[in-house]
């Protein structure tokens, strides 16, 4: 997974395990990785707003890249 955004700046991963978001909270730009989840990709194409709540609602943590998912 890149971890810079088109317009350079680095972005940060949040994840549960099975869905991982990326964001650049320089220009609001972000991908996702559904983990074959349908309805992940459109809460994430469709209201981005959702996905903020869940970081801070702690469903998807910060992924540390040096520190992958143990599995
Ligand atoms: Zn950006």
């Amino acid at each position: 997974m890149n971890d810079k955004c088109k317009c350079g700046q680095r972005v940060y991963g949040y994840g549960d395990g099975i869905h991982e978001i990326w964001i650049c909270y320089k220009c609001g730009r972000f991908t996702g990785k559904a983990g074959g989840d349908p309805d992940f990709s459109m809460i994430a194409n469709n209201h981005p707003e959702l996905i903020m709540v869940m970081i801070q609602e702690k469903m998807l943590t910060p992924i540390d890249k040096k520190d992958k998912y143990g599995r």
